[in-house]
């Protein structure tokens, strides 16, 4: 019988990964965060003479265009762990609606290479690529 759910331990693993990218991106909305504020500059001030607004705004509009899809990403990612106590996640969402359309090599499950690779993944990359293609 085909596996069709990840075990516990294997859902274990990828908890810590989801927690671990978690971390990252937190850390890089920090990051991002930091160097917009202007007060946390001591060279802004003496630069802002000759600084063109029309690059700082740029530069700020960059930046939160930036944010804004760590934090998308973020609320994926918090999705997935959701899925992982609801006992979902690994599961190709295309299965869950019309098995026989699923081409996940291990059907009904994502592999574990991409869910490693991209944790909030919710279906196979077979089924993501046809999903975009308005094949499903
Ligand atoms: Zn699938």
């Amino acid at each position: 019988m085909a596996k069709t759910a990840y075990t516990k331990t294997e859902l274990k693993k990828f908890e810590q990964n989801i927690l671990d990218k978690i971390d990252e991106v937190n850390k890089s909305i920090e990051g991002v965060r930091s160097s917009t504020r202007p007060t946390n500059s001591v060279f802004l001030e003496d630069r802002s003479e000759d600084f063109n607004e029309g690059t700082e705004a740029h530069e700020v509009e960059k930046n939160f265009l930036l944010m804004s899809r760590e934090s998308d990403y973020l609320i994926n990612l918090k999705k997935a762990l959701q899925r992982i106590k609801d006992g979902t996640y690994g599961i190709c969402e295309i299965s869950q609606k019309s098995p026989e359309k699923c081409e996940s090599p291990d059907c009904p499950l994502i592999s574990k290479e991409r869910l490693m690779e991209v944790p909030n993944a919710t279906k196979g990359v077979f089924c993501k690529e046809k999903k975009k293609l308005n094949l499903l």
